[in-house]
């Protein structure tokens, strides 16, 4: 056994036999932000064979106070996060297999993204997203766990399908858009983002060396700022659910209302094409020098007009700066992309 795991394999919890099952383990992080850099680092280091990491936004200024993975580089570059995380995840321990996807995650790849993954993370910042892990999850009976931060209060539960209460147990529908606070509204410290990651990954060690037993079955609050931490006992799976109890998955369903969504913190929203597609960028950058002024690398080209900022990736998928308004920026991406 190579010697870099050696005081993980003295720990009694994991152990030679556990080390060995984390070798050949595979967990999926669905957005590399401030958890996803944190559980994709803690993973890696633990020796976890093989990650598979999704993320659909490209690295910013405003990320480096809390997303570890990241540097300056990333930034001015504005390299896509995922690959960003596989190029580091590299330097860190070059046993562990990355496959990086640069997409957004919805309904048409959720169900391939969290195959063959022993357990799937929740980096993500957003409730649309977690339904549809869950609904994922549940469906095809894969473990996931998630984890929100925002401000200095953080929360976390581990999801069993059928032994434990889903997401949709707890929380039948997501809080409607605007009453939550978000990273925009309240801000962000970075060491809540490591507690909420850290047990997050603790309870992913268990689940992959076996240990279910020592899961904590609870929803987990932490606030560091106001020193309140509380474990609330989720219950039994509820008869009443219409994801585990039902079998019903309605996120899974093709909904065009999907393909717009407005990201947390950046006046900024995402359009996604709604028809598959690849877009060249010469040529794309060709047409648009005549309006703005175009810039592309091999993951992205930016497009700047008067008001606003284009992003557009090679799926056609744009994330359109300048406005919070979806309507806005679905006639802004009708006009320079089309649709
Ligand atoms: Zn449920």
């Amino acid at each position: 056994m190579n010697e870099r795991y050696s005081r993980q394999i003295l720990f009694e919890g994991i152990g030679e036999k556990g080390q060995r099952r984390l070798l050949t383990s595979r967990v999926l992080i669905v957005g590399c932000g401030a958890l996803g850099s944190a559980q994709a680092e803690s993973l890696a280091r633990a020796g976890v064979g093989h990650l598979r990491i999704v993320d659909r936004d490209f690295v910013e200024a405003t990320n480096l106070q809390r997303q570890t993975m990241f540097t300056e580089r990333d930034a001015e570059e504005r390299i896509p996060k995922a690959i960003a995380a596989a190029n580091h995840i590299r330097d860190i321990n070059s046993e562990t297999q990355t496959e990086p996807e640069v997409a957004d995650v919805n309904y048409s790849n959720i169900e391939r993204l969290i195959s063959d993954c022993d357990v799937v993370l929740d980096g993500t910042d957003n409730f649309a997203t977690r339904y549809l892990i869950n609904d994922a999850c549940v469906k095809h009976g894969t473990n996931w766990i998630y984890g929100a931060a925002v401000g200095s209060y953080g929360v976390t539960m581990t999801v069993r399908p059928h032994q434990t209460a889903c997401l949709r147990c707890i929380f039948e529908e997501a809080p409607p858009a605007a009453s939550a606070q978000t990273c925009d509204t309240a801000g962000v410290i970075m060491p809540i983002i490591n507690i909420v990651a850290a047990v997050q990954v603790t309870e992913a060690l268990k689940i992959m060396t076996g240990h279910v037993e020592e899961l904590h079955g609870a929803l987990m609050q932490f606030d560091v700022w106001r020193n309140d931490w509380r474990k609330i006992n989720p219950g039994e799976p509820s008869a009443e659910c219409v994801t585990c109890a039902e079998g019903r998955f309605e996120t899974l369903a093709p909904d065009r209302q999907d393909f717009a969504a407005v990201l947390c913190g950046r006046n900024a929203i995402q359009i996604s094409p709604t028809h598959p597609t690849q877009i060249n960028f010469s040529t794309l950058a060709e047409k648009l020098r005549r309006s703005g002024e175009v810039k592309f690398n091999d993951y992205l080209l930016r497009f700047r007009t008067s008001d606003f900022e284009l992003t557009i990736f090679h799926d056609a998928r744009s994330i359109i700066r300048g406005t919070d308004q979806i309507t806005t920026a679905r006639s802004i991406y009708a006009k320079y992309i089309g649709n």
